[in-house]
């Protein structure tokens, strides 16, 4: 039919023409390894990025290569997320926390041709060097920190590359639907699984992270992405910042309580995002250290669930709202986001809690459902708990060159997460654990997640895991582990247990012999517990296998 609209397609170096053109004033922030701050706009953006696209080329780099960087959230990080994309490139984002086997996995399985590295972890790709023999340079960005104990030989520098490469680009023409970043997920047994967004992708899924109920992101906000720019674009903020004009502040390193409250603070940030634990070392942080925190309204968190304690503490100490989100680095990674409804603000704050609480609803473009053993859908109850599956323009159609890891796609076009959750009939998700998080015991299911949830609402807890114990009777029982928080009294085990018998059933309480004290937790590479070390420590023996 005729008269109908432009095919325009969608792609990321609009979102970076936009900004340049509509907002060339409006800042890009970010903190050094020193410390000290650096300052540019989305004015000097553009000219930066089209001295980084004919660099790249000059590098002989062409459309469909990729492109690897080992870097923290920075204004040059933002860089290569233009620039690689814009001359048709893949930008390959790597969570340098990783193992090195995994890394040197990722790097081989992507084939990246280049390595951009931050100065601050260069040492880890000159002890990689030997082992990456795909890699053809390494460019390293120098971000301040006191110099490293060795860099890869030889290596180039990101400023004397741009400042040696021309500041007019052309453009390729591009298909929306070719590749513009890749991430591996970090948490699953065997090796990781890359994932590949598109331009199309990229730029929905950025919108999607503006909607006034998904995130929000305005020009009138000023935004902190506490998650690292290496761990699923960021969650898009980077592209949403963009795409609307926002202000972004890139914390670099500088993610544990005082570096992040002081930029928080200077910035005069308005809404930041990042997993539980950053902002829990940023409670504690302040409530030692007062800061003015007052334009500081939204908090998005998500990663792993948000517990009761977190929402209240931040609301009623500090006026900063929590709003919770999930999503995986397979949904780009939004995929539900728990903001209220308009009718549910009247209602008894007891009552709000639990629905903020709960992970929430999906943005327009992510469909979902939840599906029982049968593979069948489940009601929208809020009772029966399934695994979630979902699909949309920015979930995963399928891993990259793994086809063995099939089994998470369905026939008819799902993915199925592996989390198990329930959905109400307002549509709001909750999950109940990661499929292999579950705690079975004499056949039933516990929640892990709740049961977490319920341990750190005392006063004396600053964190809790609880994981499955194999148990010859009762399949499995929960152990709780259990961090205190600094400057609290003494907590007892048994305080531990009277307090989860007022919510759980009598056979789902652990056992007070095992409920453990300890000083930390282990962590993922993005900061999430990692459950996996926790039940081989307490299994005393080698890795039972992944979350
Ligand atoms: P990743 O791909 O590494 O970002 O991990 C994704 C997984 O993190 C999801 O499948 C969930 O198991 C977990 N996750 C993400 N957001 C939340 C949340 N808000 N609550 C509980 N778990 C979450």
């Amino acid at each position: 039919m005729d008269g109908l609209m432009m095919d325009w397609p969608l792609l990321v170096p609009s979102i970076l023409r936009r900004a340049s053109r509509i907002y060339p004033e409006k800042q890009i922030v970010s903190r050094w390894a020193d410390g000290s701050i650096h300052r540019m706009t989305y004015g000097d953006l553009e000219p930066r990025v089209h001295r980084l696209m004919n660099a790249l080329r000059g590098l002989g780099i062409g459309p469909g290569d990729r492109v690897a960087t080992l870097a923290w959230n920075s204004h040059r990080h933002l860089e290569l997320y233009f620039a690689v994309p814009s001359i048709g490139a893949v930008l390959h984002t790597i969570n340098f926390r990783l193992a090195r086997e995994q890394l040197r996995y990722i790097v081989h399985h992507a084939k990246d041709r280049l390595l951009f590295v931050d100065k601050s972890v260069a040492a880890l790709a000159a002890a990689m060097q030997p082992e990456l023999p795909g890699v053809e340079h390494y460019i390293i960005m120098d971000d301040r920190c006191p110099e490293p104990p060795a860099r890869p030989g030889p290596s180039i520098d990101y400023e004397e590359l741009l400042a040696s490469s021309s500041e007019r680009a052309e453009f390729p023409d591009l298909d929306e639907k070719q590749a513009a970043g890749m991430c591996y997920t970090s948490a699953t047994t065997g090796d990781p699984k890359g994932v590949v967004y598109s331009h199309r992708s990229t730029f929905l899924h950025a919108m999607a992270g503006c909607l006034v109920d998904a995130g929000g992101l305005s020009e009138r906000e000023t935004t902190l992405p506490a998650v690292p720019m290496f761990h699923v674009n960021a969650w898009g903020i980077p592209y949403s910042a963009a795409m609307t004009g926002a202000k972004i502040v890139l914390p670099g390193s500088g993610l544990l309580g005082q570096p992040l409250a002081e930029i928080l603070e200077s910035e005069r940030v308005t809404t930041a995002a990042g997993v539980p634990t950053i902002w829990n070392l940023l409670y504690q942080h302040l409530k030692e250290k007062t800061y003015d925190l007052s334009s500081l309204h939204t908090l998005l968190v998500g990663g792993s669930a948000v517990s009761r304690a977190m929402i209240e503490n931040f609301q009623h100490d500090f006026g900063i709202r929590v709003l919770h989100a999930w999503g995986m680095t397979e949904t780009s990674p939004l995929g539900t986001v728990s903001e209220l409804r308009g009718a549910m603000r009247s209602w008894p704050e007891e009552q709000q809690l639990e629905f903020r609480l709960k992970q929430g609803v999906p943005p327009i473009g992510v469909e979902i459902r939840i599906l029982g053993d049968d593979g069948q859908d489940l009601p929208w109850d809020g009772e029966q708990v399934g695994e979630l599956a979902v699909r949309g323009p920015w979930i995963a159609s399928s891993y990259y060159e793994n086809p063995s890891a099939g089994a998470a796609f369905t026939d008819d076009g799902w993915f199925r997460t592996g989390d198990m959750a329930s959905i109400d009939q307002y549509g709001y998700v909750q999950l109940r654990d990661r499929k292999k998080d579950l705690i079975k015991r004499k056949g039933e299911w516990i929640s892990s997640v709740d049961m977490e949830n319920e341990i750190v609402g005392h006063p004396g807890v600053a964190e809790a895991a609880v994981v499955a114990r194999p148990d010859p009777v009762n399949d499995e029982q929960p152990a709780v582990l259990v961090v205190r928080a600094p400057g609290a009294g003494p907590v007892e085990p048994q305080e531990i247990v009277d307090r989860l018998a007022k919510k759980f059933a009598r056979w789902q309480l652990p056992l007070p012999e095992d409920i453990h004290f300890v000083d930390a937790l282990p962590k993922t590479g993005v900061g999430k517990i990692d459950k996996k070390v926790l039940r081989r420590q307490l299994a005393g023996g080698p890795e039972p296998g992944g979350n």
